[in-house]
């Protein structure tokens, strides 16, 4: 890393190390915030605006990528993980992943077709997640069997 860094231009401090470890320990889709409390337990003495600019340093340099979803809070995702989109669900605000690769393809022909020289890609899908719409249904189904009058009807299938 220490050596990478240099043919960046980059120098490796002690600090900027521990910031760069810590986010590749936590890996996926690290908020600022995430990244300075955990930096803060090791060592006090890093500042917030150190943590966020090595975050920055670390996008440039190429070794991750910003990931924005719907609350608006932008998160990190290190760029050695296979190419994944992302379900946000707007209940519970957590992030789950889907393959990419299939239809990456897809969307490289597309582009190729409009003479577009893509970079990258970002799909993300903003909804429900199954176990948010678990919870609703069990809820539903318990306020449905404690109500004598209509416990023995069959509750419909909520979408
Ligand atoms: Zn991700
Ligand atoms: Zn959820």
């Amino acid at each position: 890393m220490r050596e990478f860094l240099k043919t960046k231009g980059y120098k490796m401090t002690p600090q900027r190390e521990l910031v760069f470890r810590s986010f590749f320990e936590l890996g996926e889709h690290v908020s600022v915030d995430e990244l300075f409390d955990r930096v803060k337990r090791i060592d006090k003495a890093v500042g917030y605006s150190t943590v966020w600019r090595n975050l920055k340093l670390i996008c440039e340099v190429g070794l991750a990528r910003e990931v924005t979803v719907g609350d608006g809070v932008t998160r990190y995702d290190r760029v050695t993980r296979k190419p994944h989109g992302h379900f946000y669900c707007l209940n519970c605000k957590s992030l789950q992943e889907f393959d990419l690769n299939e239809i990456a393809g897809r969307l490289s022909k597309v582009a190729t077709a409009e003479k577009f020289a893509t970079e990258s890609f970002k799909v993300e899908i903003e909804g429900v997640c199954q176990s948010c719409r678990d919870k609703e249904n069990k809820k539903a189904k318990r306020t449905l069997s404690t109500s004598p009058k209509i416990s023995r009807t069959k509750p419909s299938r909520q979408k």
